[in-house]
């Protein structure tokens, strides 16, 4: 007998037959003898037309408020996989965030789970009940209702499971597991059994959003034993594996020889700023980043052009598509203090990363990343690294072309094409 937690996405849960379909998986796992919590997402579909009505509402809408709209989506996937358990003989019953509750805190829509009571959870799960839990939403210190930010029932599960202490925390999702990239791009795509936590850390954060990158960042620090499973695959079929996401030494031990590369991953929700003729001089920069920084805007990739006569120079860095219009705002706002000329901005750019632990130990995984995409004529427009990582800044018409060109040069092809 193990405790397991089981999350379902939006694309699992998108309509009754696929809510029975779940059902009947808890309902096998269940009946091997296990405790189980169940994690679920909206509908998919459901949360985006949520957002819409509340920017319909308004422009500047109560992030409060937006919480209680966007959080319904998971009430009622929650509601509706508890009554069809019930219907199939399985005891169970749904917990909302509230009533459990799962605590958070800072700010509305992208709050961070600050504890989980467990009481209930455990005597419900220990009693043979299956609990069925809302993904995404939590409680905030005054008792109104929070939402984790886009993609957020990742994290509500694995928060969930170190909360129960789970023996395992398995991600049903509409792909059998972590691909070397992108299977939908990429149809040569190889399934990986294992990946780090590091890794899949650095691959969520650069755009594979097969998890949320705070539910890894969760997981790797309460190690909670994370495997991403289709939920397509027939109950009986369960020793089919996904991926499973471990530590460094448990890779090391299993496989003798690792890839260079583990995965690339494609990002198009940036957006490049270039501001020109900044004076060259100590504190123009921090003149720009401190305000944005003021602003909670992450800036990502940057690059200060080489200035051609020493007094002026042209500064280059991304930002979230999101809050490229409030950057050239508040940038506008202080052209005076900063001094530049002109702001240029593209939205129409793609972020292309290659992550790999490997790279801690080869030299020259950056230039054959810069070659590959040479040969084909797709320009790089900025560059960022990090010790297991390496990412460009392309047009984002070139990002598929981009991704499998890449993907070949690394070696990362799979002899058949993924299904
Ligand atoms: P869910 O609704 O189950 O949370 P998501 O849509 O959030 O599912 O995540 C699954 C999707 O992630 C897949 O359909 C796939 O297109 C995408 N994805 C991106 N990168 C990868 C990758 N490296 N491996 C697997 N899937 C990936
Ligand atoms: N329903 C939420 C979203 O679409 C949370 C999730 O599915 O993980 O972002
Ligand atoms: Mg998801």
């Amino acid at each position: 007998m193990a405790r397991i937690v089981m999350k379902f996405g939006g694309t699992s849960m998108a309509g009754m037959e696929r809510i029975r379909n779940v059902a009947a998986r808890v309902k096998y796992v269940v009946e091997q003898g296990n405790e189980v919590a169940v994690v679920v997402s909206a509908m998919a579909g459901e949360t985006d037309r949520l957002v819409n009505f509340c920017r319909e509402a308004s422009a500047l809408y109560d992030p409060a408020e937006y919480d209680v709209v966007v959080a319904a989506g998971e009430q009622i996937t929650s509601g509706l996989l508890a009554m069809t358990l019930k219907a199939m003989g399985v005891e169970a019953r749904s917990w909302l965030g509230w009533q459990l509750p799962i605590r958070t805190v800072e700010t509305h829509a992208k709050a961070r789970i600050s504890e989980i009571e467990t009481d209930a959870l455990l005597a419900a799960m220990t009693s043979g009940q299956v609990a069925v839990i809302p993904g995404f939403q939590g409680m905030m210190e005054d008792g109104r209702i929070s939402t984790l930010g886009r993609g957020g029932s990742d994290t509500s599960a694995v928060a969930v499971a170190a909360a129960v202490k789970a023996d395992r925390c398995d991600i049903y999702t509409d792909v059998d597991g972590v691909y070397t990239t992108d299977p939908r791009i990429v149809s040569r795509a190889r399934k990986l059994g294992m990946v780090t936590y590091e890794e899949m850390l650095e691959l969520a954060s650069v755009g594979s959003k097969v998890l949320q990158t705070r539910s890894v960042a969760l997981a790797m620090k309460e190690r909670v034993r994370v495997q991403v499973l289709s939920s397509f695959e027939a109950p009986t079929q369960n020793d089919i594996p996904g991926t499973l996401i471990v530590s460094e030494d448990e890779i090391e031990d299993s496989s003798m020889e690792r890839q260079l590369i583990t995965g690339i991953a494609h990002d198009k929700n940036e957006a490049k700023i270039i501001v020109t003729r900044v004076p060259d001089k100590p504190g123009a920069v921090a003149s720009i980043f401190g305000p944005l920084a003021e602003a909670s805007i992450n800036v990502d990739m940057i690059i200060q052009n080489d200035s051609k006569d020493n007094e002026e120079t042209d500064v280059t860095f991304t930002v979230p598509r999101a809050d490229l219009a409030r950057s050239v705002d508040i940038l506008e706002a202080r052209k005076d203090a900063i001094g530049f000329r002109r702001i240029i901005t593209d939205a129409e750019v793609a972020k292309i990363s290659v992550v790999g632990v490997g790279m801690r130990s080869h030299a020259g995984v950056a230039a054959l990343m810069f070659q590959t995409l040479a040969e084909r004529g797709i320009n790089i427009e900025a560059i960022s690294t990090s010790e297991i990582k390496v990412s460009v800044l392309i047009d984002e018409d070139e990002t598929e072309l981009a991704v499998r060109v890449l993907h070949t040069a690394y070696g990362l092809d799979a002899e058949q094409t993924a299904a």
